[in-house]
């Protein structure tokens, strides 16, 4: 079980870095929107689950022995950050950060999913839990940006359709 032990740790510290970069990306994207309350909600919620689910992979990492990579979680920040400020020159902004968002938290589902079957395969139930309980907010999100996205896209039509209305965010 030594090589599935060592696949699990990395696949958590993998998640962790996920999380960090997931509250880098969804932080900027909160602070630019001024037109749209009821996304910039949904993701202040989100990014209050995202930090708790990053402490909880934390716990997970350390109850198994293991440590967070520095060097993974600044590379994951950057990279997070290099997208936001890619993001802020294009006019559909908003509708190309609900894209985004939609494809990111099917990435971090496809990542629990696996995640759960490497916690049980080495008999780890808390972590099993823990991961079990982030692919629940994970999935609720995906589906929340699903159902959002047509409103989203007829918001930003009309907002770009408004002489002197601003589209963007
Ligand atoms: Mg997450
Ligand atoms: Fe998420």
């Amino acid at each position: 079980m030594t090589e599935s032990n060592d696949h699990l740790i990395d696949w958590l510290r993998d998640a962790y870095a996920m999380e960090q970069q997931a509250e880098t990306m969804l932080t900027a994207m909160s602070e630019r929107i001024e037109h749209y309350p009821d996304i910039r909600a949904r993701i202040s919620e989100h990014i209050r689950e995202t930090r708790r689910q990053a402490d909880m992979l934390r716990g997970c990492i350390e109850r198994r022995g293991g440590d967070v990579s520095t060097i993974k979680n600044m590379a994951a920040r950057a990279m997070a950050a290099a997208q936001g400020l890619g993001g802020m020159f294009a006019s559909d902004e908003i509708v190309k950060g609900a894209m985004a968002s939609y494809t990111f938290e099917h990435m971090e589902i496809a990542s629990y999913r696996c995640l759960i079957a490497a916690a049980d395969e080495v008999g780890d139930v808390e972590t099993s839990r823990v991961c079990a309980e982030i692919l629940r907010e994970e999935q609720a999100m995906a589906e929340w940006v699903f159902e959002h996205l047509p409103e989203v896209t007829r918001a930003f039509l009309a907002r770009s359709e408004t002489a002197g209305a601003e589209a963007k965010v």
